[in-house]
Parts: C-alpha cells; structure tokens; sequence
C-alpha cells in the first residue's frame, strides 16, 4: 500500500504514519523525490483492511494499494524518473551515459590504451570485468583483485568512474572497495541472497537482465535489492535466449519503453552481449537510443582479436568513435543529448 500524506503535513505526521504501519506489522519506507509525502508499507499483504484505516488519519490524503507484486521500483508509488550520481556522472536524466571497455581486464596496457581511447570518444563509465562468469571452467577466469587495481588506476588517470560485475558474495566488500557501480551479470540475477547482500550496500547498482528472465522477474530482483535499502538501482537489457541462433541472444528493445512505464529507474542497453558480434552493435546501439534507453554498455577492445573473452563483439576504438558520433545525431534527433 502506499500512503499518501496531506501537503501540509508535518515531520511529527510522517513519523506518527510510520510507528502505526510498524505496529500493523507492515515495513514503512519513505519514497524520495516526490512532490508530496508518499510512504510504502511493505509487508506480505494480510489485514489490508488496518492500513486502509489510516485514511482517516486528518494528516493523510490517501492509502492506495500497490497493485504491481514490485513496489519500490514501480511507476506507481513514484512518478519522476530516479537520476543515480555516479561520482558526477548523472544516469537517468536527459544527457545519455556510455559505458565502455573491454569484456575482461587483461593487462596494463590493454586496458589503459582501451580506456583512453573510450575516454577520448566520449565515454563517461570505464567498463571491464576481474572476475569473469565464463561457461566453461577451463576458460579464462579474469584477473581478480590486480583487474580491480588495473580498474582503478585507469579510473584515475581518465577521470571515468568504474563498473565492475561482482560474481559472489565473498567478493562484495572486495568489489565495493574498487568500483563504482556493481554490475550484477545475467547469470546472478536471481542470486536472491547476494541481492540482499548488495541491497545493504550503498553503491549504485547496474542489474543485468538474466538469461531468460521475464521483465517481472526481474523487477522483483531489482525490489530484492532496494528493500533492503539500496534504491540506486539501473537496469540493463542484454539479449535474452530466444530460438533464433544468428545472434548470441536475442536483443528485447521492447524492454526498453515498458521498464519506462512500469518503472522509474533508468535503463541501458547492452548491445555487445544482445547480439555478440561487433557488425550489429552500431545498429542496435542506434536503436537502443531512439527506444528511449538512458544509457549504453558497449564492450571495446585495443585487439579484439587478441582478447581473452567476447573479441567477436568487441568494437576497435576507431569503430567506436564512430559510433559515438552517430550516437549523438539519433540522441538529438529524440530530445537527448551525449
Ligand atoms: C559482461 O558484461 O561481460 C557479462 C558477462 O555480461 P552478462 O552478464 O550480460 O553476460
Ligand atoms: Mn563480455
């Protein structure tokens, strides 16, 4: 249920709200950024009716349930778009945000030359992974802790703050010590207990879509996150399996204007895992702007012939600054900038 307080209504009201939804046994939480006091009483849904009560409350306008099975993350119980700041980076709002870099930190000097070279195309995030989700356990791992370092100093020589994907729970301090935002891979998405993990943290969050999630389950796992108390939470869209075999996985750009409606948090497009070859990303990067998405995470690699992980999809730097050009036309064309 959310509950809607009067205009007018004070400190001493909300708090007066929040001790009587404990005592019905209900979590309240206050929602941010609206233009009125709005409260969400989360709990399992039983005696409805008590909360429903509250209405006659002089300091409350409304108790309206929440009909969607996710509550925070949904459109219903906040209207305005949610804009996470990422060391001044802002995702979410009208100005769009790239992320880039290679699938895996190999080295040094591949992921400084891939860096600088995102940096001067216009990248905002530096994206690369230390520890690697790989199908086959004979593949190349990633590079732990050195990969986050490697991260770090890259970070600090181009200004651009880090993402990285944290694939277990003993790796979460570890993760959080080096990056910026946690990127949850699509084969954790409903790792429900690492969620909860996360959702004490106060990091922002990039949640990938998984494998073959629905849009629903996988706004349940952004809620598993934010009920804890993390609400910087973007979504991203990254191919889903389909029987279509021409491409890694299917890319669900339909996701992209319904995660708008349904929800307020902002949503980036992975097209580098949505089709897994580098000749389909500029179309489907392009695509992924006109569809309304806030964001994009492009995977670039110095030789992508060379690389230890998703060389096939991996854009050259010069590709990619071409692409970040075109970029800006389409961003322009829908009322959004670079
Ligand atoms: C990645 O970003 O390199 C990655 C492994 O992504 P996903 O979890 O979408 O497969
Ligand atoms: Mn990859």
């Amino acid at each position: 249920m959310i509950i809607v307080m009067q205009q007018n209504a004070t400190e001493q009201d909300v708090a007066d709200v929040f001790e009587r939804v404990k005592k019905f046994g209900y979590t309240p939480k206050m929602i941010e950024g609206s233009l009125r006091k709005v409260i969400a009483a989360l709990g399992d849904g039983r005696d409805k009716a008590q909360l429903q009560s509250l209405e006659s409350l002089h300091h409350v306008e409304s108790v309206v349930p929440i009909l969607k099975p996710y509550k925070l993350c949904s459109r219903e119980v906040k209207r305005e778009n949610t804009i996470i700041d990422v060391k001044g980076v802002k995702i979410g709002g009208k100005s769009l945000v790239v992320m880039a870099g290679p699938c895996s930190v190999e080295s040094k000097d591949q992921l400084m030359e891939t860096g600088m070279a995102v940096k001067a195309a216009g990248a905002t995030i530096l994206r690369g992974g230390a520890f690697k989700p790989r199908t086959s356990p004979y593949s190349f791992q990633g590079m732990g802790k050195k990969g986050l370092q490697l991260l770090r100093d890259v970070s600090d020589a181009t200004g651009m703050p880090i993402v990285t994907e944290v694939m277990s729970p003993k790796e979460l301090n570890l993760i959080c010590e080096y990056a910026d935002i946690i990127q949850i891979g699509a084969r954790n998405m409903q790792n429900f207990s690492m969620l909860k993990d996360i959702g004490k943290k106060n990091k922002p969050v990039l949640l990938k879509r998984g494998l073959a999630n629905t849009i629903e389950e996988w706004l349940m796992s952004a809620e598993y996150i934010m009920s804890e108390g993390n609400t910087q939470v973007m979504l991203c869209e990254r191919g889903i399996r389909t029987f279509e075999t021409a491409t890694r996985n299917t890319l669900d750009l339909s996701a992209v204007p319904l995660i708008k409606e349904k929800t307020h948090l902002p949503i980036i497009v992975d097209p580098s895992h949505g089709v897994g070859y580098w000749q389909y990303v500029k179309s489907m990067s392009l695509a992924a702007v006109a569809s309304g998405a806030d964001g994009l995470m492009i995977e670039v690699h110095w030789k992508p012939e060379e690389a230890f992980s998703d060389g096939p999809q991996s854009l050259k730097p010069a590709k990619f600054a071409a692409l970040m050009k075109d970029m800006g036309k389409v961003a322009k064309a829908v009322g959004r900038s670079l």
